[in-house]
C-alpha cells in the first residue's frame, strides 16, 4: 500500500488540490490518499498550523501533495499559517527544490518575453532549500554603540553542496546531460567552495556537460536566451530569485509546479518529497472556481516521477495537460484577449478527458 498525504491548505489550495487529486487517482487508482489539515484551516480547528495528526500522517506517507497556505486573517499574528511550510521542510530535511519551467505550446503569448524567445522553453531550476543565507547563524539585529545593525550569515559546507549537486547531476542525466551551476565565486567564499565541490563531483558524471555562471550573468541570460539552459543548479537565495524570474517566462505563476525532495528513500529508491504549486494561496481569487489548476496537476506528475518512480504516470499527466492547452483550454489567467476561459473544474475535466489510464 502506498500512502500519499494530501494537504490542501488555504485559499485556492483546496480547489486546485482537488483537481490534482482527480488526475492522480485516474493514473494511479492503487494509491491511498489521506487528507489532513495545514495552515490557516488547521489553526482554525486546532490552534496549530501543523497539528500532530498531520505530522503523524507525513511520517507514514511516501509523499506529500500540498496546496498552499496563507490567509490575510493571520497577517501580523504570532501563529501564522506559513510556519507549517517551514516546519515540514525542516522536519523532513527537504533540501532539494526542483522547479521545472516549461512553456506549454499555445501559451507562448502569455509570457512577458516575445513568443519566439520562450517557445519550446524547458528547463529545471535545482535550488538548495535548507541552508545558506536563510538559515546561517548568527542571524540577528542588534545595537552597537547606538547604531542598529543586522547580520545574516551565508554558510555552506561541502556535504550540503555535494548532496544538492548530486541531485542536479542525476537530473541532468535523465534529461539532456547539460548542467549549469550558478554561484558568485568572484566575491563570496561560499561561492568558491560551491564551485570547487561541483567541479570535483563532475568527475563522477563524465557524461554530463557542466558549465559555471556567475549569478548576475545567469539572471541576464535567463531573459536573453532562456532556452540555452537545461538544468540550473544554485544555492538557496540565488535559487529563490532566479526561479521566480524563470517562472514568469511561462506567463502565469499558476502554471508552475515544484518538488522539494529529502534524503529519505522508499523501497524502490524513490525519494520522499513534497509537491506543490509555486504560487501562494491567492486569497483574491479563492472560492470562485477560477484558479488555474495546472501547477497543482503538474505537481502530481512530479510526485509520480520522483516519489513513486513511475515515469509513465508522470508523462501521462504532463501529456494530458499539454493536449488540453493545445486544444484551447484556458483558465482566466492564461487566456489571451478574446479567448474564452474555463472554470477550474471545467479545465480539470478537459485534462481528465485526455488522461490515458
Ligand atoms: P500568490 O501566489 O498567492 O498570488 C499572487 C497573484 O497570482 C495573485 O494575484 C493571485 O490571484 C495570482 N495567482 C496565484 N496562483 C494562481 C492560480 N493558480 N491561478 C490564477 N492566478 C493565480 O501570492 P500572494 O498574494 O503574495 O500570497 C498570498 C498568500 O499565500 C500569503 O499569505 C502568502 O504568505 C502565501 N504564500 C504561500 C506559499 C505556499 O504555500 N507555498 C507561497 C507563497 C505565498
Amino acid at each position: 500500500m502506498t500512502l500519499i498525504a494530501v494537504l490542501p491548505g488555504d485559499g485556492i489550495g483546496p480547489e486546485i488540490t482537488a483537481a490534482a487529486v482527480d488526475v492522480l487517482r485516474r493514473v494511479r487508482p492503487d494509491l491511498v490518499l489521506e487528507e489532513a489539515l495545514v495552515g490557516a484551516s488547521a489553526i482554525d480547528v486546532t490552534g496549530d498550523p501543523y497539528p500532530e495528526q498531520t505530522r503523524s500522517l507525513l511520517r507514514r506517507s511516501a509523499a506529500i501533495l500540498f496546496g498552499a497556505v496563507g490567509d490575510p486573517r493571520y497577517d501580523g499574528q504570532e501563529i501564522r499559517p506559513e510556519q507549517a511550510l517551514l516546519a515540514i521542510r525542516k522536519e523532513h530535511d527537504l533540501f532539494a527544490n526542483l522547479r521545472p519551467v516549461q512553456t506549454l505550446p499555445g501559451l507562448e503569448h502569455a509570457s512577458s518575453l516575445r513568443a519566439e524567445i520562450v517557445a519550446g522553453l524547458d528547463l529545471v531550476v535545482v535550488r538548495e532549500l535548507t541552508s545558506g543565507l536563510y538559515f546561517g547563524q548568527p542571524k540577528t539585529t542588534r545595537t552597537v554603540d547606538g547604531v542598529v545593525e543586522a547580520i545574516d550569515t551565508l554558510y555552506y559546507n561541502e556535504v550540503e553542496i555535494e548532496r544538492i549537486a548530486r541531485v542536479a547531476f542525476e537530473l541532468a542525466r535523465s534529461r539532456s546531460n547539460r548542467l549549469t551551476s550558478v554561484d558568485k565565486q568572484n566575491v563570496l567564499e561560499s561561492g568558491r567552495l560551491w564551485r570547487r565541490v561541483v567541479t570535483r563531483l563532475a568527475a563522477d558524471y563524465p557524461d554530463v556537460e557542466l558549465d559555471h555562471l556567475l549569478v548576475d550573468n545567469a539572471a541576464m541570460q535567463l531573459v536573453r536566451d532562456p532556452r540555452r539552459f537545461d538544468v540550473l543548479l544554485t544555492e538557496n537565495t540565488f535559487g529563490d530569485i532566479l526561479s521566480d524570474e524563470a517562472a514568469m517566462l511561462t506567463g502565469s505563476i499558476g502554471n508552475l509546479p515544484s518538488a522539494s525532495l529529502g534524503p529519505r528513500r522508499g523501497d524502490n529508491g524513490a525519494m520522499f518529497g513534497m509537491y506543490e504549486p509555486i504560487s501562494g494561496s491567492a486569497p483574491d481569487i479563492a472560492r470562485q472556481n477560477i484558479a488555474n489548476p495546472i501547477a497543482a496537476i503538474l505537481s502530481a506528475a512530479l510526485l509520480c516521477r520522483h516519489s513513486l518512480a513511475d515515469e509513465e504516470a508522470a508523462q501521462a499527466i504532463e501529456l494530458a495537460v499539454a493536449e488540453a492547452v493545445a486544444a484551447g483550454a484556458r483558465t482566466r489567467d492564461i487566456a489571451a484577449p478574446g479567448e474564452t476561459s474555463l472554470s477550474t473544474t471545467d479545465f480539470t475535466a478537459a485534462v481528465l478527458a485526455r488522461v490515458t489510464d
